[in-house]
């Protein structure tokens, strides 16, 4: 099952083109990594799948992007919900000035929970998903900023997953961590891959055929080839 298809995805920065044309399904429960060389626009058709990029001045996007069947840039499209399905965690993380717990639970209430047990059983949900619950439980009133990087990301997921959305894009995730916190986040993204899609920019080669179920590459705003990661990476 497609969760998200997008169709000839055009899209240009003023008179520049930078995607030219991407059409690629999005596969349920699956971790989809977009990989390619820098500039190739892979952040670009990312942010595309939840509009994150609508607000540029002088953007121009064509085709279709489908979630659930839905066209997400037709006027109809309600962007709050569409935010509340597709989530995100960005390259570096970023916890917001305030408690493990707040993070969390701010999401939530924006999005209109209010009953102060329910936040709680879902603050402690999503930092269990996220594996970051043995080191917040104590300190759950600590500044998240006050963890270390490989933790504040774990906390942005657990931040992303306690909406309980059905799509989770990653820009680079662990990129601006050091190794062990890369491949402890790598786990995470391992554990929960069968309940949630995920797509996820990566310029690692190596990451992509550890964790991916489906491989996507770009080159200058092409898609070059996309498959099944375990047909794509010939073992060495
Ligand atoms: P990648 O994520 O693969 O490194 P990007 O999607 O960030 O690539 O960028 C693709 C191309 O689009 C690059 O040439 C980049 O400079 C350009 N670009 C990205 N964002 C903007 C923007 N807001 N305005 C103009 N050009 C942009
Ligand atoms: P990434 O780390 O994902 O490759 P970049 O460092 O390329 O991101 O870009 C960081 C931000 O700057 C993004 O919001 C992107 O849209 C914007 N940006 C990138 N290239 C350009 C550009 N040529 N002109 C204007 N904005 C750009």
């Amino acid at each position: 099952k497609d969760v998200i298809t997008a169709k000839d995805v055009k899209l240009s920065y003023g008179s520049y083109e930078a995607l030219h044309g991407i059409s690629l399904n999005f596969h349920e429960d699956e971790l989809t990594a977009l990989i390619g060389p820098s500039g190739c626009g892979k952040s670009t058709f990312l942010r595309c799948l939840n509009r994150m990029n609508d607000d540029i001045e002088n953007i121009n996007i064509t085709g279709k992007i489908l979630f659930e069947g839905q066209d997400i840039y037709s006027p109809k499209m309600d962007l709050v919900e569409l935010r509340k399905e597709v989530g995100m965690v960005f390259q570096q993380p970023t916890p917001f000035p305030f408690s493990v717990y707040d993070n969390i639970a701010y999401g939530l209430r924006i999005a209109g929970i209010k009953d102060k047990e329910l936040i709680d059983q879902r603050v402690e949900e999503s930092l269990k998903q996220a594996a970051i619950w043995r080191e917040t439980k104590d300190n759950l009133k600590r500044n998240a900023q006050a963890f270390s990087g490989g933790q504040q990301q774990r906390i942005c997921i657990a931040r992303a997953l306690a909406i309980r959305p059905k799509v989770v894009l990653l820009d680079e995730p662990t990129s601006a961590l050091d190794p062990i916190s890369s491949s402890e986040v790598e786990e995470t993204l391992m554990d929960l891959k069968r309940k949630y899609t995920f797509i996820m920019v990566t310029h690692n080669l190596q990451q992509a055929g550890r964790i991916s179920d489906q491989t996507a590459f770009l080159m200058n705003g092409n898609l070059i080839e996309a498959g099944k990661t375990e047909e794509m990476f010939i073992a060495p």
